[in-house]
């Protein structure tokens, strides 16, 4: 019998408001829990949405153009956009890295990928207490009945928690401190059939974050490139979309390792950013991207469009509405960081129907590099992207970026060491402005710059996650002790 999260509730009697309430945000009340129990039932449909949309079959890849990413950027046909290609620069290096969408594991005799691993796991960043959870798919439900509720690992999944319980780990970035900003991030990409939806955000004036999956770069790398040509911000989303938390030490290094690294190889610039799929972090996994010098991204609030028909199983309008109840919340306070996908042409569409929305409620409109005022976010590239001031005025475009015909993929010698030391020093962190990310710390990170100011950051604004100590009584009214029951759902 497959129970629903309605269901069960409904028949221990907790309370419609509770279901009704939809997002995998940070949460901010009770109601996150069966929005909780929604997501691990619904993960291996996800997976599945994820994996089908573009991994390259043998007999396709004899397409023999685009060839740069100026000539596949202007293909408007989607089905030419999704037809396999071989780029001879990609193919010369794959053989570097995992196979696509398979758990990454560090590549046979990559004695690079190797020595960095053994340093950081010699830097003691790592936290030895914290265990890997569940399974890959997301099933908890064999580990949440013995897991301390206190929480010690810090794990989203669990509370929402952003502020580590660790030492030397920084907190998570989950929302703006500008007051009616929305924090655009992109997740899932690069996607074959962007350029629509990619044309759509040049024509508006539009930068965002993208947090790419390493696959997908490897399969479709002209797409990638096009994500940096066009000013956006690049972060990692790792290789193969798993459950980040189940994962041994290794995997979640390579899974991390081999996106940054093909994004270094195939695009040409080392991130700083990773963004947890399902959000799923604790700090064992923290603790390894830390030393690969990426920072942690959440978001306050989720569109659920990955859960749009065809290929999800809400309707358009729920979405819709849950679009709606989002924008709602502009706030004069501060601003969010929301999670929306360029998973299929569905989550794309509707966020370009959904624009014009977002517009007329919120003052502005951000990538993350904006959001936290960090005009630097690679340490190996000289490209400056505009701050909070610079862009809310205007002025959207980076410096320094390649053009569509000059950027090439190429073995670029990915060092994550440079990444970790430019991390830990503050290099890509606030550059420039007054303004910069929430973080879980408390408060509001200033940047230390100050060639112009931004309208207004001096309201703290409280980063406190709403507690949660009662994840584990409503568990317990669910399945008698268990804080995550995922094997109900899937
Ligand atoms: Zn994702």
């Amino acid at each position: 019998m497959k129970l629903t999260t309605t269901a069960v509730l409904a028949a221990l009697g907790l309370a419609s408001s509770a279901v009704a309430s939809i997002g995998r945000g940070v949460p901010q009340d009770i109601s996150h829990i069966p929005s909780l129990y929604q997501r691990h039932r619904d993960s291996g449909e996800y997976m599945r949405i994820v994996h089908k949309r573009g991994t390259p079959t043998e007999h396709l890849q004899r397409r023999a153009a685009p060839t740069d990413e100026a000539s596949a950027a202007k293909i408007s046909d989607p089905v030419a956009e999704c037809t396999a290609y071989n780029l001879p620069e990609v193919a010369a290096i794959a053989n570097k890295f995992p196979k696509p969408w398979e758990n990454a594991t560090i590549v046979s005799g990559d004695s690079e990928a190797q020595d960095v691993w053994k340093t950081i796991q010699g830097s003691g960043i790592i936290p030895t207490s914290v265990k890997p959870k569940g399974t890959a798919n997301g099933d908890f439900s064999a580990f949440t009945p013995t897991y301390d509720k206190t929480d010690p690992d810090c794990w989203w999944t669990f509370n929402g928690c952003v502020k580590p319980k660790h030492d030397k780990l920084p907190a998570d970035t989950y929302s703006c401190p500008e007051p009616s900003t929305w924090g655009l991030t992109f997740d899932d990409g690069p996607n074959c059939t962007h350029n629509a939806f990619y044309d759509f955000l040049l024509e508006k004036k539009q930068k965002a974050t993208l947090f790419y999956i390493g696959s997908n770069v490897l399969d479709w790398p002209l797409e990638a490139q096009r994500g940096l040509v066009d000013g956006h911000h690049l972060c990692v989303h790792t290789w193969s979309h798993q459950y980040m938390t189940a994962l041994p030490d290794e995997q979640v290094f390579a899974e991390l390792y081999y996106t940054a690294k093909v994004i270094k190889d195939v695009v040409g610039v080392t991130p700083t950013c990773w963004r947890p799929p399902f959000g799923d972090v604790d700090d064992r996994v923290r603790g390894i991207a830390t030393g690969l010098g990426l920072e942690t991204v959440i978001w306050t609030d989720d569109t659920d469009d990955w859960q749009l028909p065809p290929a999800g199983t809400k309707s358009k309008a729920d979405v819709d509405n849950n679009y709606k109840t989002i924008i709602g919340k502009q706030s004069a306070s501060g601003g969010n960081i929301v999670l929306t996908h360029e998973i299929n042409d569905a989550t794309m569409q509707e966020f370009m129907g959904q624009y014009a929305n977002i517009q007329a409620a919120f003052k502005h409109i951000v990538p993350l590099t904006a959001c936290k005022n960090q005009t630097k976010p690679y340490p190996d590239m000289d490209i400056t992207y505009p701050n909070f001031a610079d862009y809310t005025s205007g002025k959207i475009d980076a410096k320094g970026l390649p053009s569509g015909t000059t950027i090439k993929a190429s073995d670029a010698d990915y060092k994550p060491q440079l990444a970790a030391s430019y991390t830990s020093n503050g290099g890509a962190q606030a550059t420039g402005g007054s303004a910069a990310a929430v973080t879980a710390s408390g408060s509001i990170d200033k940047a230390k710059g100050s060639s112009s100011s931004s309208s207004s950051s001096t309201a703290s604004k409280s980063a406190s996650v709403a507690a949660f100590g009662t994840c584990s009584m409503v568990a317990s009214l669910v399945i008698g002790g268990a804080c995550a029951v995922a094997s109900l759902f899937v």
